[in-house]
């Protein structure tokens, strides 16, 4: 037998445990691969050295476990990973799309932001030769190219990164490697096909598309799955002081996220174990039943 093309995975930032919010990221993109007979690995995304620790992962990965959700193969800790990251920066900067950028964030701070809230770069060091030693952070150039792609929940969308984006940070002043291009080289390395995660992220996605096409690696199939978010509207997390999950009541927990994710238990599968759940839900997973809500405001200048 030929092994199953899909490829897929969960990506946690392990500042802390695992929520609700991140549970039903979790799930979708486990269920995806399961329906699909596919691979699920796990990469820990703990660029961010201050902010994750092991304590986290190792949390979030006996989270994973008690509610079920078994990966294949050796989880992948992007701390190990700036060598590669380097090489793509290299890759970059050979072909004259990287560029230096000396402004600090007080000199940003009056720059135009897009509708996610962030900063559209102005341009400023664009034409500027890196000043030899300085302290200074690596943008990509973003030539006036209109991005196009197709999300499997939210259909088609289209994003002008030149104006809602601007030139984006690839490696940080104080020397760390920018989420953007870190999941774009580990996606590709790992041979990631499908990418199920949160609505947050819905925007960063022509901004990995554009790098995968400057370093010339393969674009995944993407679904961003709805978010959770609390009574007020606010998204799960670790600032907005979401619980972590429960070690009891899993059964209750999961039932709750695939509602969450379009796929509510049948009144017969109430008392079922949470294996039970699972291999359910594995054999009656359609992406089409997931929900696009709460929808993320389209960004439009
Ligand atoms: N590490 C990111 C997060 O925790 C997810 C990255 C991704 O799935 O592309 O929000
Ligand atoms: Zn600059």
């Amino acid at each position: 037998m030929t092994p199953a093309p899909y490829v897929g995975r969960f990506a946690p930032s392990p500042t802390g445990p695992l929520h609700q919010g991140s549970l039903v990221a979790a799930l979708a993109s486990w269920l995806d691969a399961r329906a699909a007979a596919g691979r699920w690995l796990v990469r820990m995304e703990d660029l961010d050295r201050p902010r994750c620790t092991q304590d986290a992962a190792d949390t979030i990965l006996r989270q994973l476990e008690a509610y079920g959700l078994a990966w294949a193969g050796e989880v992948l800790y992007q701390s190990t990973r700036d060598d590669a990251y380097a090489t793509a920066l290299d890759a970059l900067r050979s072909q004259g799309a990287a560029f230096a950028c000396t402004c600090t964030r007080s000199q940003l701070a009056h720059a135009p932001r897009n509708a996610e809230g962030e900063i559209v770069y102005p341009g400023t060091c664009r034409l500027r030769t890196a000043p030899a030693g300085a302290h200074h952070a690596w943008r990509v150039r973003v030539e006036e190219v209109s991005t196009h792609f197709v999300d499997r929940i939210h259909g088609a969308l289209r994003q002008d990164l030149a104006h809602e984006v601007g030139d984006f940070v690839v490696k940080r002043a104080d020397g760390l490697f920018a989420y953007q291009l870190a999941v774009v080289v580990d996606d590709a390395f790992q041979g990631i096909t499908h990418v199920v995660r949160g609505a947050d992220l819905l925007w960063n996605t022509p901004r990995q598309l554009y790098l995968q096409r400057l370093l010339g690696l393969p674009t995944p199939i993407h679904a961003h799955v709805p978010l959770v978010t609390n009574a007020v509207g606010q998204k799960l997390s670790k600032q907005t002081l979401a619980p972590a999950l429960p070690e009891r009541g899993r059964r209750q927990v999961l039932a709750d996220a695939l509602s969450a994710l379009g796929h509510p238990p049948p009144a017969d599968l109430i008392g079922a174990s949470a294996a039970e759940l699972l291999a359910w839900a594995s054999a009656h997973w359609q992406i089409k039943n997931v929900p696009r809500h709460p929808i993320i405001a389209k960004p439009r200048p």
